[in-house]
């Protein structure tokens, strides 16, 4: 089993369930603003750090649990996987997850129930958001659904000139010609 790492109670994704108290029912709604983690998304896009996330959550004592639900609202920054365009574009991320005790229930029944675990009243939220906005984000990023991307041959930007053509495509063997004789001068 891992020994997740010590949870900072000041650190802006974690929430202290202290005054939540754990009367089955009771509820708080926590909004709050924070910077976003580093490493939030893929290599492709994601969210640069330190651009403020909205977080609008609810939190609500089930039992010994505690479920989250809410959304988290921020930006995401990428590159066009085809016309290497920056992308910006807004994200809601859907949070909803049950936060469970350690020792709470059986190993079996925290299989089953695919929860986290909090750490004494503290539950961590950057896991979750980690995992959601990787989920939320496209595997491959593009600008529009129907970007031309670049020409392979020269690299313009075919959105821009959709009718760019080179005409006749150039013989290879000239093209190898061309290196070997670049070759002989060097040489
Ligand atoms: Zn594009
Ligand atoms: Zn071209």
């Amino acid at each position: 089993m891992v020994t997740p790492k010590s949870l900072d109670a000041r650190s802006p994704l974690v929430i202290d369930t202290h005054e939540l108290g754990r009367r089955m029912g009771a509820m708080q709604e926590i909004s709050r603003q924070v910077p976003a983690p580093d490493e939030l998304g893929t290599a492709v896009i994601g969210v640069p750090p330190g651009t403020p996330v909205d977080l609008d959550i609810r939190i609500e004592a089930v039992g010994e649990d505690v479920l989250v639900t809410g959304t988290a609202r921020t930006e995401v920054r990428g590159e066009c996987g085809r016309c290497l365009t920056e992308i910006a574009d807004a994200i809601e991320i859907d949070i909803q997850e049950l936060f469970v005790h350690p020792g709470a229930h059986s190993a079996d029944e925290d299989d089953e129930l695919d929860a986290s675990q909090m750490e004494g009243e503290l539950l961590d939220l950057e896991p979750l958001l980690r995992d959601q906005v990787v989920l939320d984000l496209p595997f491959q990023p593009v600008c529009r659904p129907d970007c031309a991307g670049l020409c392979v041959e020269c690299g313009a930007d075919l959105n821009a000139d959709p009718t760019h053509d080179h005409g006749e495509p150039i013989d290879p063997r000239w093209g190898s010609l061309g290196a070997w004789q670049e070759q002989d001068r060097t040489s």
